[in-house]
């Protein structure tokens, strides 16, 4: 008889559905709940490093994105307004030779409809907003908004920015607007066919206070992508996105190179969405709730790393059941938190900061990370 505490994940994104395929494949008892009622295929690409697609090899699709993603063979950087290189960044067989596997760039979409597939869909419920929990007595009594309400041994909150269980925890407190916008795009590549210009497979054009960064999301190169951080003071839309254009890209790219001009010229469709923060949580767990990824430490995607984090929080975090035994919960909780705390805030700083790659450094400090087979720290004992 399986005796492993039964588990409910709150919230079917990259982090969640990276916790729920994890604990289903140790054996966990684990359904997943997802507000939407669906997902769809926005416009967004997303960078995967070697250290996710080691995580990825554990659920067993890391061959299925090799074959989906784009495989660059450097991160440039270059200076937006001359074309300048200030960084060029061994990616391809350096990254798998270096840091154990492939550094890919995929389309969000696919990522995240690829991930959601390795769930056991019979334990995946949509349309399942949570509310409130009530952690006062053996189980966690969770209450969705359609009036339902179902319990669970221990509950993940991998819902996101605006956590319902991260409110639980530590009361009311709305993300930190950083003060910068991202814009959205996704081209076809058979549009940038008509100039005579080098579009290369990742490459970040900076200036002082804003950038661009560029790169495929498919493997067949049919579909470039960029997203900005561009400075925009305030954001009163009360939605997590709002359109863009055309016009709104080439007055905040004015003067950048003319690669960056021919993208925004074929651009069809633009979003904008703002980029949220928050200070390191002083609390990520108590009792029978832990949170990760997004709900404590959304970060700006500088470093193209959130979802990452979320993903390696996920691997810590059954690593840590496993270890400590999954009756120990709390020890099993404050050791996870023990061995993500410094290195999620570590890389919201970075993020924050927007250096990352900007000139020549060495990666290898994220790339090289394995969630399952890094040291263990132990907790000082309090
Ligand atoms: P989310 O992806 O936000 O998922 C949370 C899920 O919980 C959602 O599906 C939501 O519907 C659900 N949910 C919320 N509340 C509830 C509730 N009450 N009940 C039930 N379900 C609920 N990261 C990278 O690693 N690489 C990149 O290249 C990259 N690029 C980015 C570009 C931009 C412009 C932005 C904004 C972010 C980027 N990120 C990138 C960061 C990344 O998107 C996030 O860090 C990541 O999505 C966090 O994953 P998560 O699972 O914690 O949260």
């Amino acid at each position: 008889m399986n005796n492993k505490p039964t588990i409910a994940v709150i919230g079917a994104g990259l982090g969640g559905a990276a916790a729920g395929a994890l604990l289903q494949k140790a054996g966990y008892p684990t359904k997943v709940y997802e507000q939407a009622p669906a997902f769809a295929r926005l416009g967004a690409g997303i960078h995967l490093g070697p250290n996710v697609m080691k995580v990825m090899r554990r659920i067993g699709i890391e061959e299925k994105l090799n074959a989906m993603g784009s495989h660059p063979d450097y991160w440039f950087s270059r200076n937006g307004m001359t074309g300048e290189y200030q960084s060029r960044i061994p990616l391809g067989e350096f990254a798998r030779e270096n840091y154990g596997a492939a550094y890919i760039t995929v389309h969000r979409g696919d990522l995240h409809e690829l991930m959601v597939s390795t769930l056991d869909q019979d334990n995946l419920y949509f349309d399942k907003r949570l509310v409130d929990v009530d952690d006062s007595g053996g189980k966690v009594v969770m209450t969705f908004a359609d009036g339902s309400t179902e319990e669970a041994d221990l509950v993940i909150g991998a819902d996101g920015v605006n956590s319902r269980l991260r409110e639980k925890l530590l009361g009311p407190e709305a993300p930190i607007y950083s003060g910068w916008v991202a814009h959205r795009a996704i081209i076809s590549a058979e549009k940038l066919k008509a100039y005579d210009l080098d579009f290369e497979a990742c490459v970040k054009w900076w200036s002082e206070d804003r950038h661009m960064m560029v790169y495929f999301v498919t493997g067949d190169e049919k579909e470039y992508y960029y997203v900005t951080g561009v400075p925009e003071p305030d954001w009163d839309h009360g939605t997590s996105f709002v359109d863009s254009s055309r016009e709104e890209m080439r007055k905040a790219f004015e003067g950048y190179h003319p690669t960056v001009q021919a993208l925004i010229d074929c651009t069809e469709t633009v979003t904008k969405w703002p980029l949220l923060e928050r200070n390191p949580l002083p609390l990520w767990h108590e009792n029978r709730l832990v949170l990760l990824g997004d709900a404590c430490h959304p970060m700006k995607p500088h470093m193209a790393q959130g979802a990452a984090m979320a993903i390696e929080d996920a691997a810590m975090l059954v690593r840590c059941l496993e270890e400590v035994g999954a009756e120990h919960y709390q020890q099993a909780f404050e050791l996870y938190r023990t061995n993500r705390f410094e290195r999620a805030s570590r890389v919201q700083q970075v993020s924050h900061d927007n250096t990352w790659l900007r000139e020549d450094e060495d990666p290898a400090w994220v790339f090289a990370y394995d969630p399952f087979e890094v040291p263990l720290k132990q907790p000082t004992s309090q």
